[in-house]
């Protein structure tokens, strides 16, 4: 095994979080830090432009193009679940909507007994990363790397959905990462002039100036290095070459909710009986490594659309789709710069809940699977997603080989209590669908179509058609429990100098879309980790 020099931190996984924890502990100088990304340059054209996002669903040259096991619940399907693996990870292939989730969520992480992690606590994170486009106020910051903008241009079937769900007593929101989350609206996006801006962009772009960076791509980390119960360094795969990075400090996996599980694994650190089962050494039991993991379930209706103004009339026909890209490239305006998800809300399925349990969103265009053809036709897409799913499922590996997938599963739908909040948004969705103000844009509901209407047809429809929303989380979960596999400070437990920093320790999935959160995630982890490398620097400097 070639050797590399040593380093004061090792980051594996420039993603969401990976991005921020490389700009953070470079910034002061002081420290070494290494980067390593098993994906490339984040040069692909359609990274950058935010409809781009349907493009890379299937595009091996910057997603992991992961399926799940078979979903008994779901018909034995196996659902897609794409990953970025390119510099910004995720974030530079997701849908771009800049949604943090509730306020309960982070005091219920809290409440589980995670000090420092309550809304109080993180906000301050979610407004120092944030560069957000209407100014700062008590809930935004502007000084931030993140662009976060509204959408480039309000659009009529977005307008007449607000006010369908007006009509039917939901509250209009112009703000769902303010006061309250309830009501509908439009979504913010991570976008600038048009452009998407993930975390490559807004973090790691300017770290990648300071010398004390080294960012190595295309480098897959196969494991991470234990000495005494101690992380000393990782392995990873480069150019057919396995080479050791030493670390001085710690190092952090930020591999997201599938790689960071897998990579402990593959190191001897999870469920003794399957590191066995595979001919891993165990270093140490970690029943809860690739456990608890959690996912947000979508169901879509598409809609015919009365006339010719979803994206689908722009790319079926030769002269509107020359003038879209005229408009871009222009004026960074029209369907090019419009993120996944255009408008949307959260809504509470029973009034007795304290805060929304359902999130729409609503898509103008329209086709079978997320990132297929899109409809000859007008037309446009309205989704529910269940935000507090009980399912829980895992991650496994199949093999002591770190190139080959581990075992996903979701088991979606698998408690009584998903059913029901999912039949139950989608009857509400339906509810607004079909109000008033949508009648003169909808012509028809083409699936799954009125003939689908009861609850258990619903769920059935869910069986046959649900799929993921693309924001699977926890399966490393922090807590102070014997299962939770990371401590609040997000460090493994039993194990010294190895953290933990992705969306895998959220304790719970966010009531909301799944980047902000992660961001976050990355900032608080920055700073918990540049304290105590304080602490022992000063301790040093006094013995
Ligand atoms: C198609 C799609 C649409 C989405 N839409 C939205 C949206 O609109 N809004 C939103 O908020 N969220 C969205 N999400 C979810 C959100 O982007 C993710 O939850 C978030 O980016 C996760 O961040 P992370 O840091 O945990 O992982 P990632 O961003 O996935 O980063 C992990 C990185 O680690 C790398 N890696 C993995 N294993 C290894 C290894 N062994 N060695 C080296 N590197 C490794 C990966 O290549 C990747 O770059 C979407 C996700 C997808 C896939």
């Amino acid at each position: 095994m070639a050797e590399t020099e040593t380093y004061d931190f090792i980051v594996v996984g420039a993603g969401s979080a990976g991005c921020v924890l490389a700009d953070r502990l470079s910034a002061s100088g002081r420290f070494r830090v290494l980067l390593l990304e098993a994906g490339g340059e984040d040069k692909h054209l359609w990274i950058h432009i935010p409809i781009g996002y349907g493009k890379l669903f299937t595009d091996a040259r910057v997603n992991w193009l992961y399926q799940s096991a078979p979903e008994p619940e779901l018909n034995n399907r196996a659902i897609m679940q794409p990953r970025g693996k390119v510099l910004g990870g995720c974030s530079s292939i997701n849908g771009l909507l800049y949604v943090r989730g509730q306020r309960q969520d982070f005091d219920h992480w809290r409440q589980l007994g995670n000090v420092g992690w309550s809304y109080e606590d993180v906000l301050p994170y979610f407004k120092k990363s944030e560069a957000q486009a209407r100014g700062a106020d008590e809930f935004h910051g502007a000084g931030g790397p993140l662009a976060v903008a509204d959408q480039v241009e309000p659009h009529e079937v977005c307008e007449a959905f607000i006010r369908a769900a007006q009509e039917i007593g939901i509250p209009r929101n112009d703000d769902f990462n303010g006061a309250s989350q309830e009501g509908a609206g439009y979504f913010q996006t991570t976008m600038r002039n048009g452009r998407r801006w993930s975390t490559a962009r807004a973090y790691l772009k300017r770290a990648r100036a300071r010398a004390n960076l080294t960012v190595a791509t295309h480098a897959l980390t196969e494991r991470v290095l234990l000495e005494g119960g101690i992380a000393v360094g990782v392995a990873y795969r480069q150019q057919g070459r396995t080479i050791s990075a030493r670390v001085r400090g710690e190092v952090i996996l930020a591999a997201g909710a599938f790689g960071s599980p897998q990579i402990l694994q593959l190191s001897g650190l999870g469920p003794a009986a399957l590191l066995r089962q595979h001919g891993i050494s165990v270093l140490r039991d970690i029943p809860g490594v690739g456990a608890d993991l959690q996912d947000h379930l979508q169901a879509r209706f598409l809609y015919r659309v009365t006339r010719p103004i979803t994206l689908n009339d722009v790319v079926n026909r030769f002269d509107r789709k020359m003038w879209a890209g005229l408009r871009y490239v222009l004026f960074r305006k029209g369907p090019l710069a419009v993120s996944a998800g255009y408008a949307g809300g959260f809504f509470r399925t029973d009034p007795r809940l304290e805060s929304p349990d359902v999130q729409a969103h609503v898509l103008l265009f329209s086709a079978d699977k997320p990132g297929g053809s899109l409809h000859s036709w007008p037309g446009m897409t309205a989704s529910i997603c269940q935000l507090r799913p009980e399912s829980r499922g895992w991650i496994r590996i199949k093999s002591a080989n770190p190139s080959e997938a581990p075992e996903i599963r979701l088991n979606y739908l698998s408690t009584e209590g998903d059913k029901r909040t999912m039949v139950q948004g989608l009857q509400l969705l339906r509810r607004i669908m079909g109000a008033p103000a949508l009648k003169p844009y909808v012509a028809e509901e083409r699936d799954p179509g009125p003939s689908v209407s009861t609850d258990a047809d619903l769920l059935t429809f869910v069986r046959a058609r649900g799929t993921t929303i693309f924001h699977p989380t926890s399966s490393c979960r922090m807590g102070i429990d014997e299962a939770a596999v990371v401590d609040p400070e997000l460090r493994v437990k039993g194990v010294g100098r190895l953290r933990l920093a992705d969306a895998s320790v959220m304790p719970t999935v966010v009531s909301g879309n799944t980047n902000a959160a992660t961001i976050m995630i990355g900032e608080k982890a920055s700073d918990l980790i540049l304290r105590d490398a304080e602490l022992i620097r000063t301790r040093a400097t006094a013995a």
